[in-house]
């Protein structure tokens, strides 16, 4: 029986620049097409950390270059152009794979945006580097002239720090669910969404910020009331004690294991951790919901139940 499958793809399934992102997304849409020929029905996630950093710098080279021509560029625009470029990119590489297999369906990218709360606790305390490296000076501007925050980065200058606020709903849900209806392939909350908040009347605000795609993926999965949650990574399987003589790899984990391991400090808070996290709240969002961690090549293994880490009830 064919099951509905929200797929989260990594860093690793995209490359860091334009290149190797060509080259990535020819593997990627591979991993996603052997899934789709055994009958599942597929919904594609991303993120967009080196993309989005490419353009949000650009942006400003822009902006600093030819000041009275080019305002800043907001990160919300930021982040919806970053989704055009990837969904570009993966709706051919899928299209292609689908043909050369004989498999007619479409592929569509959703623009979508995501809805953050505007008094998310994040807004206070933002942790999230982006975009270039700035001297003391430039920053200093940055701070008084727009309002940025600012940190050191270890010790390689300055950098923009921006909030990363939980999604709350997605504003493109019923999109996204008709055209999963009808059929395509879908990809959606590319970089955890386009943050925005909700005005006065029927409004959205871009929000300056980046929501975490892990997270955002949980969301999706449960509005699309998936079966399945996969986070295809740079490692095979979630480990306790990783990178330790200890390190013990895991096959499965159920969501009071993962809270337990959670507290002890198992996991890196900005990789691993949001992974185990919205895997957990997948699991436990409805009866039957299973999430997997595992490798981009994996997928197909991991779904069999050969590998990976199965988060489930
Ligand atoms: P992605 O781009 O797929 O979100 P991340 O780099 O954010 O990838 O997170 C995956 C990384 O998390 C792995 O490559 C690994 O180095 C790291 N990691 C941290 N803690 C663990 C752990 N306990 N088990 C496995 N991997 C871990
Ligand atoms: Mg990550």
């Amino acid at each position: 029986m064919g099951k509905r499958i929200v797929i989260a793809l990594g860093g690793n399934a995209l490359g860091n620049n334009l290149p190797e992102q060509m080259i990535a997304v020819k593997q990627t849409a591979k991993a996603i097409v052997d899934l789709i020929e055994e009958g599942h029905e597929v919904i594609i996630a991303h993120g967009n950390g080196p993309q989005v950093g490419m353009i949000q710098k650009a942006m400003a080279e822009l902006t600093r270059s030819e000041p009275e021509k080019y305002i800043p560029c907001p990160l919300s625009v930021c982040v919806a152009m970053s989704q055009g470029y990837i969904g570009y990119d993966l709706q051919n590489a899928l299209r292609e794979e689908l043909l050369d297999r004989g498999i007619n369906k479409g592929v569509a990218t959703v623009l979508t945006q995501v809805e953050v709360d505007p008094e998310d606790k994040a807004f206070q305390n933002p942790t999230k580097p982006i975009g270039a490296f700035m001297t003391k000076e430039e920053a200093d501007k940055m701070v008084a002239e727009r309002g940025y925050n600012v940190i050191e980065d270890a010790g390689r200058g300055y950098r923009r720090v921006v909030a990363s606020p939980k999604p709350q709903s997605i504003i493109e849900i019923q999109s996204i669910r008709d055209m999963v209806a009808a059929g395509l392939v879908v990809v959606a909350c590319g970089g955890g969404g386009i943050p925005v908040y909700k005005t006065e009347g029927h409004h959205l605000k871009g929000a300056a910020a980046v929501i975490d795609k892990d997270f955002a993926s949980c969301v999706l999965a449960q509005q699309v009331e998936a079966d399945t949650l996969i986070i295809l990574t740079a490692v095979e399987k979630v480990a306790i004690n990783f990178g330790k003589p200890n390190e013990q790899w895991l096959d499965s984990l159920t969501p009071d294991e993962a809270r337990k391991y959670i507290a002890e400090g198992h996991f890196a808070p900005g990789s691993m951790l949001p992974k185990v996290q919205a895997a957990v709240e997948f699991a436990e969002s409805a009866p039957g919901r299973s999430a997997l961690i595992t490798l981009l090549e994996k997928a197909k293994d991991g779904v069999a139940g050969r590998t990976g880490t199965a988060i489930h009830q």
